[in-house]
């Protein structure tokens, strides 16, 4: 029988293990088996037998269970340990597993196997743990081709229903009758660069018979993954030339001009290039597609808020998509105090040709939405600011050129097509962003966009004071900590102070860290007594979320305890103290960006980590990394170094996450650069990748787990 990549599992390795392969691992065709490589590899060596174990040896030993038996330990001996000792006459060996009970179903006395693992050592005596197990049958006999005739164990990740054994025989029953394959690689890509055919690779990176096998096949698909996905944007950048969007060239005496003249502030050198970069973009019939990163507090509303009145004077709208209704009515507030009598367009007092600003948020009454979307849909709104509320509800715009999504990164990548996809004629996007991106990250996940940078900060900022607070070494620090706060309350300025949690500790969260609630409460009671103390977090009705933040932007709050709801792009320039509680729960990045809510106005701002944690502890160095530099970028590399993989693309990510098996955005940069080239010249040449089926089909693959894992999300 011949097995093609499109084949159902079931058919192939049988109904009962294609369904553990299906729960477990969400597979269903070979493809998906064949793509889950393995996780390492095991030298086998030669069998080592147990007289002549040594701590540190990688071995694999033939051995037969003498026993098995689970023990309970930890809080409430809620874990086991399962003990299986074993022998092959000359010794015995004790193996060991954590949470693992059900070895003992496999593990049964007289059961002969191979057992792979390091030698390690526990309380004198010598143990592999969790080590990779096989059972032979009877005759306890190897043949030429089974792994011990090539020598090495490929370690598959697996599950208590599915040992990695197991999953190297499924893979094996693919292997074996498959079809011949297109491979997704070009040719003249693959030879330039010296990289295997798919059909060698697959076969090197499950049954190698050498490290080399497994390391060039690895190297073949680490390429793939970035080659596939850098195929994905260049075909969306070739696409987005060829599609026409109207152009907004701006107007003499119009209100981007206005707008300007009377700005309370100077423009930096940066805002001004960036915003003409913009305003160039908007003159083309081809739409913008833009990232514009940003310093926390480099002024990047203001930029996009010139492109919008750029677009606005050339007769059409400008939507901007804010990712929490904090922000997005922070937004509409700011515009609208900004523009002054210029967004008071057919009102008493409004200036000649002024425009409206309208806010579109989930939480608007009945009346108040119906005036906004009629505002938009006649055209009478040059402005609409809102959550993505905005994008669900099937917002109609009488003439939307721009749109402008804030803090992107908080956005999957489908949701910013959602609008632009509804009409012939694009709109322009700017995309903005407080996280600067690695220029990797950026490759991978923004790979359509053009990239702009804000780095300076507007003159006049004092820097930021970070200073940590080992609250358990140090008591009396926390005391003066509070008194900093009522010092500042006092001089007329505000406090925010952050938690980690709101209240009740729920299972998956730490009950070490100190609740928003008990916080509250604490402070309330003891050492800001009689200050106004305000309670903000993600859970509370949209309302009560306005009405806190609006008293806080008021002054009528002194002290706001808040979630990491505050964290982006909140702006209040007469807070100037920030406490932050149980600071290492937090990232690197995180922390600058809600440090980034201080210091906005003309005082120096102060922000304070307290943490119980031992300043010589990993997560004590990374905060006093962060007490240490007030760059952005420098922090951001930092916290890619530090993150995983999935952290760093961000959840939301998670479509492209997926497809990434191999590649990292921190490490593989040459790859992601190279193949960045690579996918431009194939998409150039054969936009539609008529020449290249087998590579359209995995183009078309990846795009699908992208849409379906943003349908999930939503
Ligand atoms: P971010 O880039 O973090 O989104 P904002 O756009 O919220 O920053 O700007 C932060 C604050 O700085 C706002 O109060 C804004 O009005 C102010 N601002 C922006 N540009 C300048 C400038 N050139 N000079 C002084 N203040 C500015
Ligand atoms: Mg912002």
């Amino acid at each position: 029988m011949q097995v093609e990549p499109s084949s159902r599992l079931r058919s192939v390795v049988g109904d009962k293990t294609a369904k553990v392969l299906e729960s477990a691992f969400d597979m269903t065709v070979v493809d998906d088996l064949l793509r889950h490589y393995p996780r390492r590899y095991a030298d086998i060596g030669q069998l080592t037998d147990l007289s002549h174990l040594r701590p540190g040896q990688h071995v694999t030993i033939m051995a037969r269970v003498v026993s098995a038996k689970n023990y309970s330990f930890g809080p409430g001996g809620r874990r086991t340990r399962t003990e299986v000792v074993v022998t092959d006459g000359t010794g015995r060996l004790t193996l060991t597993f954590f949470q693992q009970a059900w070895r003992l179903k496999t593990m049964t006395e007289g059961k002969v196997g191979l057992f792979a693992g390091e030698v390690g050592e526990f309380r004198g005596s010598l143990q592999l743990t969790h080590p990779d197990f096989e059972p032979v049958d009877g005759s306890g006999e190897i043949s030429e081709d089974s792994r011990l005739g090539r020598g090495i164990i490929p370690l598959y990740r697996a599950t208590a229903k599915l040992a990695s054994w197991r999953i190297e025989q499924s893979v094996a029953l693919c292997l074996d009758g498959l079809a011949p394959l297109d491979d997704p690689l070009p040719e003249d890509v693959r030879t330039q660069r010296g990289l295997t055919d798919v059909r060698t690779a697959l076969e090197e990176i499950h049954r190698p018979r050498a490290k080399e096998q497994w390391q060039r096949a690895r190297d073949r698909f680490r390429f793939e993954e970035a080659f596939v996905l850098q195929t994905v944007f260049a075909q969306r950048r070739h696409a987005l030339e060829r599609d026409t969007a109207t152009a907004r060239p701006p107007v003499g005496g119009g209100l981007r001009e206005r707008f300007t003249e009377r700005l309370p502030f100077v423009l930096t050198a940066g805002q001004k290039e960036i915003a003409d970069v913009i305003g160039a973009d908007l003159e083309q019939t081809h739409p913008m597609h833009r990232l514009l990163q940003g310093e926390v507090g480099s002024g990047k509303t203001v930029v996009a808020l010139l492109a919008m009145l750029q677009v606005v004077d050339a007769g059409g709208q400008a939507a901007l998509l804010a990712p929490t209704e904090v922000l997005a009515s922070q937004h509409h507030r700011a515009i609208t105090a900004l523009l002054g009598d210029l967004a008071q367009g057919g009102m008493l007092g409004g200036a000649d040709d002024a425009t409206r600003v309208q806010l579109l948020t989930g939480s608007l009454g009945a009346k108040a939405r119906k005036e906004a979307l009629a505002d938009a849909a006649s055209g009478d709104a040059g402005i609409v600011v809102g959550t993505h509320a905005l994008i669900q509800e099937h917002v109609q715009f009488a003439d939307l050129g721009l749109l402008v999504v804030d803090e992107q990164h908080r956005f999957g990548v489908e949701q910013r097509s959602a609008l632009v996809d509804r009409s012939d004629v694009k709109p322009h996007v700017l995309v903005m962003t407080a996280t600067p991106i690695p220029r990797t990250v950026a490759m991978t996940v923004f790979g359509d966009l053009e990239t702009s940078t804000l780095r300076e900060l507007p003159a006049g900022r004092k820097p930021i004071q970070t200073t940590v607070v080992p609250a358990a070494e140090r008591p009396a620090w926390m005391d003066r900590a509070w008194q900093r706060v009522r010092e500042e309350v006092d001089g007329g300025s505000q406090a925010y102070v952050v938690v980690s949690r709101i209240g009740v500790a729920e299972e998956s969260e730490d009950k070490e860290t100190r609740s928003l609630l008990d916080v509250h409460a604490e402070l309330a009671a003891g050492p800001l007594a009689g200050l106004r103390i305000g309670m903000l977090h993600g859970r509370l009705p949209s309302d009560e979320k306005d009405a806190t933040m609006n008293a806080f932007a008021a002054g009528e709050l002194d002290v706001l305890v808040a979630t990491t709801v505050v964290e982006v792009g909140v702006d209040v320039p007469n807070a100037t103290v920030m406490v932050v509680m149980d600071a290492d729960r937090f990232g690197v990045s995180q922390l600058h960006q809600l440090r980034g809510r201080v210091g906005r106005g003309s005082e120096p701002g102060l922000c304070l980590l307290v943490t119980m944690s031992d300043p010589d502890s990993p997560a004590g160095e990374r905060l006093a990394a962060v007490a240490a530099s007030t760059d952005g970028f420098e922090l951001s590399r930092l916290d890619v170094e530090l993150r995983h993989e999935g952290d760093v693309l961000g959840a939301r990510q998670s479509g492209v996450r997926s497809s990434l098996r191999l590649l990292s955005v921190v490490r593989h940069e040459d790859v992601i650069t190279d193949a960045r080239d690579a996918a431009q010249t194939v998409v150039a040449a054969d936009p539609t990748l008529a020449d290249h089926p087998a590579l359209a089909a995995a183009v078309h693959a990846l795009e699908e787990t992208e849409q379906a894992d943003y349908l999930e999300r939503t």
